[in-house]
């Protein structure tokens, strides 16, 4: 007997990873240049020169059997005392080495903290569109995952919403920002706002609401937008970072988990998030990579190329009448289908060979994403395709 659930999990794809083995065989098919695939979000520029200089200079400098050797299951204290020390030169907040957990990357940092903090039963709020992975992660952890749709206009958590789905079973609620599909960044203005509400609904429910910060898109920001550090805000805050899209490195999988110091249950929750670790096997991140991020914090891809994408994308959809979300962040447009349904928007792009993912599958109707995280080439060959695909809805 196998558990029916993980087998459910396993033997389906999701509708991203469909689409990128369907432009596979299409490019087999037709060539290289005639499909357009935007489906992944799989960065295209390459790894800053510092990560290959680092990465040689360890392996000559460091000691072999240390380099390659276990750490601590939370990861080497003097790469965790690295972290800390920049989180808070940078962002102004208070860190140690003891709020660290080094991870496999951010999806290992929301498994992580979702099951140190979630018992059977229990809600989290997540804000659609999302990211589709955080359904299985919170049932992974026997959670059950809300989902609260944000604000029409903007984007933006709709915090009387999220006020309003609070209840006595929520243990969490996990914000993505820059998001993951939409691009949008969330100011400090709306962080305070949902800070201020998680205090609040805490306070009348006596018990600690998490808040969780998925963050592998931190420093993928354009035209100087500021995105808050959540634990400024609000002390029960769980950072989940990731260096796959800051550094070009998503394969390595590495990142960690930040415990705001200020939190409640410091050191409970700390404790479950180690116990956490250990229980789904995710203790001692890969040690040459634990040791070669803490030599390039503060170094990001060239992401030049990545606003270079957007406004060549942004200038040339909007002129054609295409309804796109404004994106300060990560590399993602979110495109408002013209039939109102983003399935059907998604599958007849793809009669033109442009591969774009359904909102759908991110909670949200009628849009669709593309990832620009591509070369340029591609987007320029691709443009007049999409004046294409307009058009035929103007019949
Ligand atoms: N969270 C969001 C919103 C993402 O888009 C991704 C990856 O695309 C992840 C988490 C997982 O990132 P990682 O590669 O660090 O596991």
């Amino acid at each position: 007997m196998i558990n029916p659930r993980m087998q459910e999990l396993g033997s389906k794809r999701s509708v991203i990873r469909e689409l990128f083995e369907y432009g596979k065989k299409q490019r087999a098919l037709l060539g290289e240049e005639a499909v357009f695939d935007f489906s992944l979000g799989n960065p295209s520029v390459p790894a800053p020169a510092d990560v290959g200089d680092e990465l040689t200079r360890l392996l000559q400098d460091e000691d072999p059997v240390a380099l390659h050797g276990y750490t601590s299951a939370e990861g080497d204290l003097g790469v965790r005392t690295k972290i800390a020390e920049y989180i808070s030169g940078t962002y102004g907040v208070p860190a140690s080495a003891e709020a660290i957990y080094m991870t496999v990357g951010a999806a290992a940092a929301l498994t992580i903290s979702l099951n140190a903090i979630l018992t059977e039963g229990e809600e989290v709020i997540a804000i659609t569109p999302y990211f589709p992975e955080y359904k299985v992660f919170v049932e992974g952890a026997g959670g059950k995952l809300v989902s609260v749709p944000a604000r029409d206009d903007s984007f933006y958590p709709d915090t009387q919403k999220i006020r309003d789905a609070i209840n006595e079973r929520t243990a969490a609620v996990i914000i993505n920002s820059p998001n993951n599909p939409t691009g949008v960044v969330y100011d400090e203005g709306a962080m305070r706002e949902l800070s201020n509400v998680l205090r609040e609904k805490s306070a009348e429910l006596g018990k600690t609401i998490y808040l969780i910060s998925d963050e592998p898109y931190r420093e993928l920001v354009y035209g100087g937008a500021d995105v808050p550090y959540l634990t400024k805000f609000y002390d029960n805050t769980l950072v989940c970072y990731s260096f796959s899209k800051s550094l070009s490195i998503p394969g390595e999988r590495i990142g960690y988990i930040f415990i705001s110091p200020a939190m409640t249950e410091f050191q409970s929750v700390r404790e479950a998030i180690c116990g956490a670790g250990r229980s789904l096997g995710f203790v001692c991140a890969p040690s040459m990579l634990q040791r070669l991020v803490a030599r390039c914090l503060g170094k990001t891809a060239d992401i030049t190329v990545y606003d270079k994408n957007r406004k060549l994308l942004l200038s040339a959809l909007s002129e054609w009448g295409y309804e796109v979300v404004n994106p300060d962040g990560a590399f993602y447009l979110f495109i408002k289908s013209p039939s109102g349904s983003g399935k059907e928007f998604s599958e007849r792009a793809k009669g033109l060979n442009i591969l774009i993912v359904p909102s759908e599958d991110f909670g949200t109707p009628g849009y669709a994403r593309l990832s620009y995280c591509v070369k340029t080439e591609m987007i320029e060959r691709a443009l007049p395709h999409f004046k294409k695909l307009i058009e035929s809805y103007k019949g």
